[in-house]
């Protein structure tokens, strides 16, 4: 049973996580909580020096613990022992990751702390199982294609899920034999840095996980441009992710993998058992008040049923409890910050003064904090922001079609390629709709992850370069050496 807690009794300390040690910088981001829109804490900005000592702290680690030529087993071993810690250290990590974030502690603990830990023992158990390959040729010659680690990662995570993005960098990165220097969201660094510490206590060496505070164009910059970091790994939004790219190419080439922005669609057919879309659907556009890069902003529902769909919809949506993150009933969240709430009013405010129905919200919610009402748009104009741009708020459009194919063509869109939902009861239906969206996943009458890590995520499109989780993720730690021997 998950209690409800005091955000101004956490002990929060800030710094740069460097090797086994806070350094201790100077405050300059100042951070409200999204619950309530209190001043709590500042974080620094790791100037370009800073990052440089992290980096150099992570090669000097990974070449005096011999990490990434240890017997795999040993990083297996290691990093249980790490997940084992947050799991034992679960209140303290969910009471960090709600203090900050957007994130209820009725979810942190039982959903993030538990799922971080679950990925880590993943990627563990593939450093012993994961290897390269022998290579068919011709008698005289052996052929192999090795695998090795890359060396010191740098990563970079946003602020709507932190904890499980700071998971999703580390554990694959770790379980391959790399160091990493991360950098987590300037708005909500506590997790990340809670569990760098952590690593060093199960014994993971100092210096092979490192955090270093501050914004994207100080810190993150000087991390991504730095000579010794051999690969990138950025999770975050689409004109960052384009950003980077550009800082990469203008720097040293290296290779990278992006995980960006979605405009995801959910299409439900009339055959659909429509009390179990409709439920979906709420949860997928309401978890995390719709900041998660999956979120189903897009609802395309056939015209037959749009109209009951859209009351069972309206209801479901109006079930969740908003209240401040630490308080064990709430399951809706704020919005991040002030500016994320300005930026969903002018968004929604343009499409209904252009001709937009608001079935249900429409408005920011009076009371503490910076939350908006759960909000479903219909009637809206093609081109406008809400159904082109990534809103990243409890809003969802509603579209409807009367063809299969129209269905598909409204699923389409211009630049995002993350997620997509189908609802059908029809089998041939579903796989039509599979084969035909373009999405890096596809969901059928359900919406969300399951706890099969083995799945990868990642987007088409703009929606991103490579893979996270799954073995992709653990691959893509490492690269690739090929070898000829002549018998
Ligand atoms: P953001 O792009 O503003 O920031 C993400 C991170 O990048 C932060 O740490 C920020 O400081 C840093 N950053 C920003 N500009 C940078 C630059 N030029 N160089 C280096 N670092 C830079 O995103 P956000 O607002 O924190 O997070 C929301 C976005 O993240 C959404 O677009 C969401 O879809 C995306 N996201 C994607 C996934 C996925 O798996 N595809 C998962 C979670 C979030």
């Amino acid at each position: 049973m998950v209690s409800s807690f005091n955000p101004d009794l956490i002990e929060l300390s800030l710094g740069h996580w460097i090797g086994d040690r806070l350094v201790q910088d100077d405050p300059e981001i100042e951070l409200q909580r999204p619950s309530d829109a209190v001043k709590y804490a500042s974080c620094p900005i790791a100037s370009a020096e800073m990052v440089d000592r992290a980096i150099l702290t992570a090669k000097s680690a990974l070449k005096s613990s011999g990490w990434g030529t240890c017997r795999p087993r040993e990083r297996t071993e290691a990093l249980h022992c790490w997940a084992d810690l947050i799991i034992a250290e679960g209140e303290k990590l969910g009471q960090l990751e709600s203090v900050s974030s957007a994130r209820p502690i009725s979810q942190s603990i039982s959903i993030d702390v538990a799922v971080t830990a679950e990925q880590i023992r993943f990627f563990a158990e593939m450093a012993d199982k994961e290897g390269g390959d022998v290579i068919p040729t011709d008698g005289n010659h052996l052929g192999m294609s090795l695998s090795e680690p890359y060396g010191v990662i740098g990563a970079i995570t946003p602020w709507n899920v932190p904890l499980s993005m700071a998971g999703w960098k580390m554990g694959p990165a770790l379980a391959a034999g790399n160091a990493i220097v991360l950098k987590p969201s300037e708005l909500t660094p506590f997790s990340t840095l809670y569990i760098a510490q952590l690593a060093v206590r199960a014994g993971i060496p100092a210096g092979l996980v490192n955090v270093v505070l501050g914004d994207g164009h100080t810190t993150g910059t000087s991390l991504i441009a730095h000579p010794d970091i051999a690969k990138v790994s950025f999770t975050g939004s689409t004109a960052a992710g384009g950003a980077i790219m550009k800082t990469i190419a203008s720097t040293q080439i290296k290779p990278m993998t992006l995980e960006l922005g979605g405009k995801s669609p959910q299409i439900v057919f009339s055959s659909a058992d429509l009390k179990v879309a409709a439920r979906c659907v709420a949860r997928s556009i309401l978890l995390n008040a719709g900041q998660t890069c999956v979120a189903g902003t897009r609802l395309i529902v056939d015209r037959q049923v749009s109209d009951e769909f859209l009351d069972l919809l309206s209801v479901a949506m109006s079930s969740y409890q908003a209240g401040p993150t630490w308080d064990a009933t709430s399951d809706y969240s704020p919005v991040i910050s002030e500016r994320q709430i300005a930026r969903v009013e002018t968004i929604v405010d343009a499409a209904v003064s252009q001709g937009a129905e608001a079935v249900i919200g429409g408005k920011r919610m009076d009371r503490q904090g910076y939350f908006y009402q759960p909000t479903i748009l219909s009637r809206v104009e093609k081109n406008s922001p809400a159904l082109v741009e990534e809103i990243f708020g409890p809003v969802i459009t509603a579209q409807t079609f009367s063809a299969e194919e129209e269905a598909f063509e409204l699923s389409d869109h211009p630049t995002y390629g993350l997620a997509a939902g189908v609802f059908t009861k029809d089998l041939s239906q579903a796989m039509r709709a599979v084969k035909r969206v373009e999405a890096g996943t596809v969901w059928v009458n359900r919406y969300g992850r399951s706890r099969d890590h083995i799945l990868p995520t990642g987007g088409f499109k703009a929606s991103g370069i490579g893979k996270d989780l799954g073995k992709e993720a653990y691959k893509s730690n490492r690269r690739q050496k090929s070898v000829l021997i002549e018998i």
